[in-house]
């Protein structure tokens, strides 16, 4: 048995050819037994949540709650809200927080490496509170220019920076930037979207105030995520969304809200999605994340070189603790037909822009290929896709 078959989809053929699914970064495949709980849930135990005495709503309501169970414990902290994902954390954050505590003229702190949600959600309430953002450059060895970042610090109230790059794979000195944060009197907020499939945080020792990340890329359901908060920000925060659940009472002169984690998950929540990334957490436990994570990093390291022979241009770097994440471009090859032709040869790679204009304007170009990978792919996948790359370069030569 190798890990790959706790996997359906991965046994399926896609144009004739068994699928090499390279698109990790983008979203993860799942396990069957997510697929089943989801399904089981459906099946058995579908009920709304935290409001009826019957049966089903009790199980629903364990379901939900078993969740934000997983998620405390496996990341170590003390408030996890549940999202839609890293983005409906991030703008959560935005909203609740940063509309409650940020006043004209503060500053936020940003960096060219950002996803595009943890770049529209504080431009929106710049432009709607009058507040300053500051951008972090991104250096050529595709690191963060930390002299630039301390100097950016002055008198900023809140840094939001990305914990591992979707486009290069580069992990930032997160330490380094959490501690200067609080230094220079911010708070922190991590977008880990890409680090939690490779890395296990442990949120309290991590010490950020917010961390915002999604289940689907770590082989839980689409449509699911949370934001970690540390109890003083989470207590400095105010409801972004009104409705059900979240109230402790309302009259037609005014609502009071909940006081746990409730207070954010407005209206009927994603049970059915708490219930499979629950079972992901269960799959999970049972891989070594340490080890996987560094097979998967030198299978890029050995595809970024072999792509460099063939004469790409690779955007990255593969130092420890970098994701495996493989971006590149050929310089004749148009990406887009690179990845039609992967496609039609049962490989799924990503191309365009990956949701993060500003850091592809700063080095240059418009898009990449990006190929990246997950605790199911093996080294001889990777050499088959270069044996692939191989052969397209070769008929376009
Ligand atoms: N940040 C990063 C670094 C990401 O890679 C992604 C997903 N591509 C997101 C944020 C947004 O995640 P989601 O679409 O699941 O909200």
């Amino acid at each position: 048995m190798s890990l790959k078959d706790d996997f359906p989809i991965l046994s399926r053929e896609v144009n004739g050819h068994p699928l090499i699914y390279l698109d990790n970064a983008a979203t993860t495949q799942k396990p069957q037994v997510v697929i089943d709980a989801i399904s089981q849930y459906y099946s058995n135990s579908n009920a709304n949540v935290h409001r009826a005495v019957h049966t089903l709503a009790g199980e629903a309501t364990e379901g939900y709650e078993n969740c934000r169970r997983w998620i405390k414990s496996w990341f170590n902290a003390e408030k996890a809200i549940l999202t839609s994902g890293t983005t409906e954390a991030i703008n959560l954050v935005a909203y609740g927080w940063g509309r409650a505590n940020l006043q004209p003229g503060d500053v936020i702190v940003l960096t060219e490496m950002e996803h595009h949600s943890d770049i529209v959600p504080w431009q929106i309430l710049s432009e709607e509170r009058g507040i300053e953002i500051r951008y972090v450059p991104v250096l050529d060895d595709f690191t963060l220019d930390m002299d630039a970042y301390a100097v950016s610090l002055e008198n900023a109230k809140l840094v939001c920076v990305v914990h591992t790059s979707n486009v290069l794979g580069v992990r930032n000195s997160v330490d380094e930037l959490i501690s200067l944060a609080h230094k220079a009197g911010a708070k922190i907020l991590i977008d880990a979207a890409q680090a939690v499939p490779h890395d296990k945080i442990d949120f309290e020792l991590f010490n950020a105030d917010f961390m915002a990340f999604s289940a689907h890329k770590m082989c839980g359901p689409t449509g699911i995520g949370a934001l970690l908060v540390k109890s003083d920000a989470f207590e400095q925060m105010q409801p972004f969304m009104g409705g059900g659940d979240m109230i402790e009472s309302v009259t037609t002169s005014g609502s009071t809200y909940q006081t746990n984690e409730h207070k954010f998950e407005a209206g009927t929540p994603k049970i059915a999605e708490a219930v499979g990334w629950s079972a992901a957490f269960e799959w999970m436990s049972a891989i070594d994340l340490p080890a996987h994570h560094e097979r998967l990093l030198n299978i890029a390291k050995w595809t970024a070189d072999q792509l460099r022979e063939i004469g790409c241009t690779v955007y990255g770097r593969h130092q420890s603790g970098d994701a495996a994440v493989v971006s590149f471009l050929h310089p004749t090859i148009h990406s887009e037909d690179f990845a039609r032709f992967l496609d039609a040869k049962g490989f799924a790679v990503r191309t365009g822009h990956h949701c993060a204009q500003p850091l592809l304007n700063r080095l240059g170009i418009t898009g990449t290929i990006r190929a990246s990978f997950y605790l199911y792919n093996t080294q001889d996948e990777a050499e088959k896709f270069i044996s692939t790359v191989r052969y397209i370069v070769g008929k376009f030569a």
